[in-house]
């Protein structure tokens, strides 16, 4: 017998969805938080985006609201670092750092991707004061400046087309000659008059940590190793998110990129395993949407206990943990 009937690892908004759902559902659901509580949206500031709030939220006290909720219903919310899993064995252990373990019946993973940053001190230190990682969050504050945007995979060229709404230039700074995005987005960012690019150049700095806001990066050529300013009020970082899927390598399917692959709603290649959120979405990355997927997982978790067998063989072991190749890299 399982000492939980549904566990759910991870605090963003699919994690924290779920937990509420699964609490109303009468699972008495067990959320396990990471050090990075809250997950994405506690990097942003103002969301405006979050239906139902006309004035905006700040990312942080959508979170703080988002929790008190899930535990109001009921949810068991424990800190730790969850270090192993197991969900070749039934029923699923869970453990974490500290030695604390349980076992679930069911398993919901919402441990989302974290956007990958430039590493140079100041794009973490100016994160929220006028660098991002999410135009879709961040973009209205640009109206009429000039920003950058960094990478040149699908991503940069969607965040560049869609900060061109607001900004008065895009300058899309670019490692390399040539883009790695889709030759649909390419075209669509050269056909851009507010798009200029900045090729074979890296940030090597941003200015003006001081100040508590961005006034410009520094940009080294790489072909030339000369340096120049370009002042400008934002910087977006697009090159790419990693999914925190590093736990369920070998026992979960994953795509080429390390997402976890579902199929039929939430489902992963384990039956009783249901993933939500960032960690199986390389495509919306919404808070909203991610909160849709956590509502699915835990509704889908509430199906598959009532008809859990008894006999656990009878669910079969996991099949395929193989990566496949991720669909959308050829779009
Ligand atoms: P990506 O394809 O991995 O591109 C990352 C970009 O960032 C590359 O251009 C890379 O340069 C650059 N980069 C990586 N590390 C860097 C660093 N440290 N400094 C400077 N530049 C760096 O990531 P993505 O754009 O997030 O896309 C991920 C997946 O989602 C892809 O399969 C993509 O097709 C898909 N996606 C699809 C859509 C769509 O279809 N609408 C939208 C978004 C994403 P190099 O080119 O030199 O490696």
């Amino acid at each position: 017998m399982a000492d939980r009937k549904v566990v759910i690892i991870g605090s963003g908004p699919a994690g924290l969805t779920a937990a509420l759902y699964a609490a109303r559902g009468n699972l008495h659901p067990l959320l396990v938080e990471g050090v990075e509580a809250g997950g994405q949206l506690m990097l942003t500031t103002m969301v405006e985006n979050w239906p139902g709030v006309r004035d905006g939220i700040m990312g942080p006290d959508l979170m703080t609201e988002m929790r008190a909720q899930a535990e109001r219903f009921g949810t068991e919310i424990v800190q730790g670092n969850v270090t192993r899993v197991d969900v070749a064995q039934r029923p699923f252990t869970v453990a974490l750092g500290d030695g604390r373990a349980c076992t679930t019946d069911a398993l919901i993973v919402a441990t989302g991707a974290a956007a990958r940053w430039l590493e140079i001190g100041a794009d973490r230190q100016l994160s929220g004061h006028g660098v991002s990682t999410c135009a879709t969050c961040d973009g209205y504050f640009f109206r009429g400046k000039p920003i950058a945007v960094v990478g040149g995979g699908d991503s940069a060229m969607e965040e560049a087309i869609y900060l061109t709404k607001f900004a008065s230039k895009v300058s899309v700074i670019h490692r390399r000659d040539a883009l790695r995005a889709s030759k649909i987005m390419q075209d669509k960012a050269f056909a851009n008059p507010k798009i200029e690019f900045v090729w074979n150049a890296e940030v090597a700095g941003i200015e003006d940590v001081e100040k508590g806001e961005v006034t410009g990066v520094v940009i080294r050529d790489l072909t030339t190793n000369q340096r120049r300013r370009l002042p400008l009020d934002g910087v977006f970082i697009a090159i790419g998110h990693t999914p925190n899927t590093s736990l369920f390598r070998g026992q979960l399917q994953l795509d080429g990129n390390g997402y976890i692959v579902t199929h039929d709603g939430t489902r992963t290649s384990v039956p009783g395993v249901f993933a939500a959120g960032d960690v199986q979405d390389h495509v919306y990355r919404q808070a909203v949407t991610a909160a849709g997927s956590g509502c699915m997982a835990a509704i889908d978790a509430e199906r598959y206990l009532e008809h859990m067998p008894d006999d656990a063989e009878a669910i079969g072991a996991p099949r395929h943990v193989e990566p496949v190749a991720n669909p959308s890299a050829s779009s």
